[in-house]
């Protein structure tokens, strides 16, 4: 039982001291005090167990409190905290050796931040530094972060503020086989199909030109000759699992780079084993980013945030001193490598790829059962489930309905996210380690979610 501050209490300080911005978002109406966690479950200040399924935003890789990764952080408090980096300590070292063994050849080179906007800032500025070049293309409904240079990349109007943000970003088409004009069934790489038919010929996606087809048009009409780089989320995150054609990627880094730029594949949410049949998303559509930028499950929770990239960009980047305080702080190394471990250890990798698959199969029969689950998607545990109106308009689910069936599943026990340009896609991105039995009991309380509110109306 918690015996600490009352929840009056916690509001008020909430309310007067807080962020107004996030003391406004509760995330529900009747707000979770969450007090403990154990791996894939919390527990709130009355005591009451939730499987969380969002893990702080596909954040809590290995599981909270991962008794590994707590024993290796309580024996680095111990010894040392922190030096800044200007001396030489073993952590580090030690730490950058095993992160650039999950990297291919020539991603071998590391800089260590805090957050995730903080290493897109950097990989923007190391692309501008790298080509000379200027201009950034990202797509439409991405999420890159919040600072005032990564505001200019996320393409997502509720974070972004009326000022001027880092200029020549621009988004183009998301490739969204379901919600964008073109695709469906097989455009995607994805244990379950779309219910949206396609014209692709066999062994042709059509989606895929067509979109490619947008990205010529960007060129064309929004950016110099030339280009800085390209930013790219392998599963669209805060976009809600949005997936590209298989061979989306390919050709855009292709273009890219004919057009002088670098590419850079955003691994915040995607990384560390997420989907599953890779180590990285950029590994299940057989590409080979320039820079890669990782945060969130690095740490399982603990702040810290990677930019990787090749020999040959780094010494461009070696103009000036990049200087950072905390990155590479000798306590973030000991979790950051102790994640990693863990991730091996547990076989993690191999149980979203298994846990995921179950997931969404399952899922897809919820979707052919109700007429408001408009799409399944998604690889190992990055998964997106994209609420409708009807499956012929498509048109979103309204933000009180999706609000309702979210606040019924928390009810029941079970906590999730939402997403997409419309807020209209449930997420599911758990703590890597959950099993069939806790899909199974979140299967039960979505579909009861479901009825209850197709019965109220
Ligand atoms: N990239 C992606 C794909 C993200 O989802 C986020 C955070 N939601 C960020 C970057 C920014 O990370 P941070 O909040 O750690 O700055």
């Amino acid at each position: 039982e918690y015996t600490g501050m009352s929840k009056e209490h916690i509001m008020e300080i909430r309310s007067k001291n807080i962020n107004p911005m996030t003391s406004k978002i509760t995330y529900y109406k009747k707000p979770v005090f969450i007090h403990q966690g154990h791996m894939q479950w919390l527990w709130d200040m009355d005591g009451r167990r939730y499987l969380d399924l969002f893990a702080g935003v596909a954040t809590v890789a290995v599981g909270h409190c991962h008794p590994k990764v707590t024993a290796a952080v309580e024996k680095q408090l111990k010894k040392l905290w922190h030096t800044t980096n200007i001396y030489v300590n073993a952590p580090l070292h030690e730490y950058c050796e095993k992160l650039a063994s999950h990297l291919p050849d020539p991603l071998k080179v590391i800089y260590l931040t805090n957050s995730g906007s903080e290493a897109n800032d950097l990989a923007m500025l190391m692309a501008r530094i790298h080509t000379g070049n200027y201009d950034i293309i990202t797509f439409r409904g991405s999420y890159h972060g919040g600072s005032q240079q990564t505001m200019g990349l996320t393409s997502q109007s509720s974070y972004k503020y009326p000022i001027a943000t880092s200029s020549g970003c621009t988004h183009t088409m998301c490739p969204d086989v379901f919600r964008g004009p073109w695709g469906g069934s097989h455009c995607r790489d994805s244990p379950v199909q779309t219910i949206r038919q396609c014209s692709c010929a066999q062994g042709q996606c059509m989606a895929n030109e067509q979109y490619i087809g947008q990205l010529k048009e960007t060129f064309a009409a929004s950016v110099p000759s030339r280009v800085a780089g390209f930013f790219g989320e392998p599963i669209q995150g805060m976009g809600g699992a949005v997936q590209y054609p298989k061979n989306y990627f390919k050709e855009a880094y292709k273009l890219v780079r004919e057009k002088g730029g670098v590419c850079i594949a955003d691994e915040v949410q995607t990384g560390f084993g997420r989907t599953g049949t890779h180590f990285w998303g950029f590994q299940g559509y057989g590409i080979l980013p320039d820079i890669v930028t990782m945060a969130k499950g690095i740490g399982n929770g603990f702040p810290m945030a990677a930019v990787v990239t090749t020999p040959e960009i780094a010494a461009s980047f070696a103009k000036a001193y990049h200087f950072n305080t905390f990155g590479g702080n000798s306590v973030a190394c000991a979790v950051g490598s102790a994640v990693l471990d863990a991730i091996r250890e547990d076989g993690l990798q191999q149980n979203c790829h298994h846990v995921g698959t179950y997931l969404m199969t399952e899922l897809a029969k919820l979707r052919d059962k109700h007429k408001i689950i408009g799409d399944v998607r998604g690889k190992g545990l990055q998964i997106g489930v994209e609420m409708v109106k009807d499956k012929t308009s498509r048109e979103p689910l309204c933000p009180q309905a999706m609000m309702e069936i979210f606040e019924d599943v928390k009810d029941m026990g079970v906590l999730i996210g939402k997403g997409g340009l419309y807020g209209q896609t449930f997420r599911i991105q758990p703590p890597m380690c959950i099993t069939t039995a806790d899909v199974d009991f979140f299967l039960a309380v979505f579909d009861k979610a479901i009825h209850n509110y197709m019965d109220r109306q």
